[in-house]
């Protein structure tokens, strides 16, 4: 079998060497003689492994001291609803961008909570744009500004982060660990694992200790963030494999040479894919392009009429999981941290072929 190479949205491509290194120890993890799927999450060996997990993740985010990191379930999903549990602080308002999908189900999910101002929209540009930033509404009144840093589906990117006197809240599933960002200037980040962190059941979250306390009236205890920081998120039994995974995932970014190093193999194989879409009239990607995302690249075949075929062979060329989301249509490449530059250089040169063929 030649290599296949993985461009699914999530769950996404893990690493080859961190795959084999888990196959390693899967049936006896270090001294346990057993599976570290076995083993009690308050045992030695799986605590050794969830700090060492965190260590490496604080290591290669520089998350200040004042930060707890949590180690939860429930997906971006629950977070939705953490957020404002958490966050409004006996406030009854909150701003969100809505810049994508995600941040639709963000705001949607806030509602239940408080009054949401929506103080910048897409909606109009088919979330192919953002708005300047001057030109946002921000109530004064919100306890928190939510925006998602990446929209996974439209591919969708920030290129800063907002400077509001308000906490920010950061939904960075699918852009966490693609470069270096500045922890201090976000009240809250959390993501799902299973785009750039490891499998899916486990969903981190960086939080200002000084945020943490005063919670919405009469909701599970298990959504206060107070209650996972001061029991090591292990309240109840943690997502242990998962959590165990992204230990080795982050071993693997620092031995890659950390943030820095991903950003530019990042930028590199984003850059590669756009110019192979902008030379071509056969390919287009609808993005403004300051905003476009490193992690998530649409594109669409000027004959929609070719999709399926694109599909079929690009999978009998092993290169996988091309299909775009249905909101969008055509092709979707998510090329996290995972993916190598031969995968993306791979995905252009089937798509010059497929293009001499059929344009
Ligand atoms: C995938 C994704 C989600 C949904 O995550 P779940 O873990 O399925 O809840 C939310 N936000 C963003 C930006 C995503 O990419």
């Amino acid at each position: 079998m030649t290599q296949a190479y993985n461009f699914s949205a999530g769950p996404a491509m893990l690493p080859r060497e961190v795959l084999h290194k888990i196959q390693s120890e899967l049936l006896e993890y270090q001294n346990s003689k057993a599976s570290v799927m076995e083993i009690s999450h308050r045992g030695v060996d799986f605590m050794e492994a969830a700090e060492k997990s965190e260590q490496d993740f604080r290591e290669l985010l520089s998350i200040p001291e004042n930060y707890k990191v949590l180690f939860l379930q429930g997906g971006a999903s629950a977070q939705f609803s953490m957020v404002p549990i958490n966050l409004l602080r006996g406030g009854f308002k909150a701003s969100y961008a809505n810049t994508g999908h995600w941040s639709v189900k963000a705001i949607a999910e806030a509602k239940r909570y408080c009054e949401v101002n929506v103080c910048t929209d897409s909606t109009e540009n088919n979330f192919t744009n953002i708005d300047d930033f001057q030109n946002w509404d921000i109530d004064e009144d919100a306890s928190y500004l939510h925006y998602t840093p990446n929209e996974t589906i439209a591919g969708l990117e920030f290129d800063y982060v907002p400077e509001v006197s308000m906490p920010i809240a950061a939904d960075m599933s699918s852009t966490i660990l693609s470069r270096p960002i500045d922890v201090s200037k976000f009240g809250v980040i959390y993501a799902g694992a299973q785009k750039n962190i490891g499998p899916s059941g486990l969903t981190i979250v960086i939080v200002r200790e000084d945020l943490i306390g005063e919670v919405v009236k009469h909701q599970p205890k298990l959504f206060d963030y107070s209650t996972q920081a001061h029991n090591d998120s292990m309240f109840n039994t943690p997502a242990t494999f998962p959590w165990y995974a992204a230990g080795r995932v982050f071993e693997w970014v620092k031995d890659k040479g950390g943030l820095n190093a991903m950003q530019t193999i990042n930028k590199a194989k984003a850059e590669s894919l756009y110019r192979a879409i902008d030379s071509s009239d056969f390919y287009s990607n609808p993005v403004s392009s300051r905003y476009r995302s490193w992690m998530n690249v649409p594109f669409l075949i000027a004959d929609e009429k070719l999709n399926i075929t694109f599909l079929e062979r690009s999978k009998e060329a092993g290169l996988l999981a091309l299909k775009g989301h249905r909101s969008v249509g055509g092709m979707r490449a998510s090329i996290y941290n995972a993916m190598p530059q031969e995968g993306v250089d791979a995905l252009i040169n089937f798509m010059n072929d497929f293009e001499k063929d059929f344009g």
